[in-house]
C-alpha cells in the first residue's frame, strides 16, 4: 500500500510541476506593443494626471499652530518639499503675505492660478507647414508623446507628418512607424546613424509636396551638458526653416518625476533653442505636482500638455484650475 502511496503523490507533484511551467512559458511570450498602461500604474484617463499630493491639508497644518514667522517658514517648508522649487515657493509666499492669507488653502489656489497664468493652445498658424521640434533629454517620453500629439491633431481633421530625426537611439524611428500607423500620420525616416538634419530636410520637404498642416519632428534624446549635441539641435532647427518650413513651436519634454534635476535640463535646452512651451510627462505615476510651478517660474515657460499615461489618448491640454485644485485636494 504504501509504495502506491508514494508512486501517486509522485505523480501528483509531476502534473503540478508541469502545469507550472507550462503556464511560465505562456505567460513570458514577448507581447506586441499596446497602448496600455503598465502593470501596477494607476488607472489611465480617469484622473488628469499626478496623484493627490494632500498639500491642502499640510499648508492647513503650516498655519495650525506657531507663531506667525513659524507658520511662513513651516508653509516654505511645505512647498520646497512639493517640489515647487525655491523662486516659485518665494513668488507664492510674498503673494499671500500680499493679499493676507484668510483661508491659507483657498488663497494658495488663487495664487497658483494666478502665477500659471492662462493657458495658451498650440500655435499653429503658419501660412504653409507647421513645423514642432519636439526636444528633451532621452526617456523622458519624447516618441511617445509625439504620437499621442499625432493622434490629437489627426482627430482634429489635420494631415500630420512624423520625422525620425532621433537617428541615435536604436529602435526610435521603428517606436515613431508604430505610432505613425497607429494615428494616420505620414512617416519620414532614414537609416540609423543617418544626419538628423538630412531627415529634417526630407521631412519638410515631402510634407510640403504632400500639402500636410503640421510635421513633428522627434529629435534625439541628448544629455544636456553635451556641447555639440545642443549644436546639433540648432543645425536641425536651421535647416528646417532652410527648407520652407515654419518651426512654430518647440516644445520640451520633461518627466514630471526628475523633479528639480528635470529644471536644470530644462534650462540646458532652453540656451541651445528658442523653447516655446513644456509638456509635461508621466504626471500618472508622480504626487509631486509641485514641479509645474517650478517650471513656470524657474523656466518662464507654459505648459501645454500633460501626460496621463502611456497610451494614445494619454495626453491632456493642462489646465492650471483644475491642476490648483488636484495639488490642494
Ligand atoms: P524618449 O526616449 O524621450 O523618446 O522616451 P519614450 O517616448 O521612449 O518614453 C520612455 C518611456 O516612458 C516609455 O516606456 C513610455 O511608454 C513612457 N511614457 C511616456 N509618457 C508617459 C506618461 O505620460 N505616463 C507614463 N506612465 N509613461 C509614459
Amino acid at each position: 500500500m504504501a509504495p502506491l502511496l508514494v508512486v501517486a503523490v509522485v505523480l501528483v507533484i509531476a502534473v503540478v510541476v508541469a502545469l507550472v511551467l507550462v503556464r511560465r512559458r505562456a505567460t513570458s511570450r514577448p507581447t506586441a506593443p499596446s497602448t496600455a498602461a503598465p502593470a501596477g500604474a494607476p488607472a489611465v484617463g480617469s484622473a488628469g494626471g499626478f496623484g493627490p499630493a494632500g498639500l491642502g491639508a499640510r499648508v492647513r497644518a503650516a498655519f495650525g499652530t506657531g507663531s506667525n514667522g513659524d507658520q511662513w517658514a513651516a508653509l516654505e517648508e511645505v512647498l520646497l518639499k512639493a517640489d515647487v522649487g525655491p523662486r516659485a515657493t518665494a513668488d507664492l509666499i510674498a503673494r499671500l503675505r500680499a493679499r493676507g492669507v484668510g483661508d491659507p488653502v483657498e488663497s494658495l489656489r488663487d495664487e497658483i492660478v494666478a502665477v500659471l497664468g492662462p493657458t495658451r493652445a498650440v500655435d499653429l498658424d503658419a501660412p504653409g507647414l507647421d513645423v514642432i521640434l519636439v526636444v528633451g533629454v532621452n526617456g523622458s517620453g519624447k516618441t511617445t508623446t509625439i504620437g499621442k500629439l499625432a493622434s490629437r491633431l489627426v482627430g482634429e481633421g489635420k494631415r500630420v507628418s512624423l520625422a525620425a530625426a532621433d537617428t541615435f537611439r536604436a529602435a526610435a524611428g521603428e517606436q515613431l512607424e508604430v505610432w505613425a500607423s497607429r494615428s494616420g500620420a505620414q512617416l519620414v525616416a532614414q537609416d540609423r546613424g543617418a544626419d538628423p538634419s538630412a531627415v529634417a530636410f526630407d521631412a519638410v520637404t515631402s510634407a510640403t509636396a504632400r500639402q500636410v498642416d503640421v510635421l513633428l519632428v522627434d529629435t534625439a534624446g541628448r544629455l544636456h551638458t553635451k556641447q555639440p549635441l545642443m549644436e546639433e539641435l540648432r543645425k536641425v532647427k536651421r535647416v528646417i526653416e532652410k527648407a520652407g518650413g515654419s518651426v512654430t513651436e518647440t516644445l520640451l519634454v520633461l518627466d514630471a518625476q526628475t523633479g528639480q534635476n528635470g529644471i536644470a535640463q530644462a534650462h540646458a535646452f532652453t540656451e541651445a533653442v528658442d523653447v516655446t512651451g513644456v509638456i509635461l510627462t508621466k504626471t500618472d505615476g508622480s504626487a509631486r505636482g509641485g514641479i509645474v510651478l517650478a517650471v513656470r517660474e524657474e523656466l518662464d515657460l507654459p505648459i501645454r500638455f500633460v501626460g496621463i499615461g502611456e497610451g494614445q489618448d494619454d495626453l491632456r491640454p493642462f489646465d492650471p484650475t483644475a491642476f490648483a485644485d488636484r495639488l490642494l485636494a
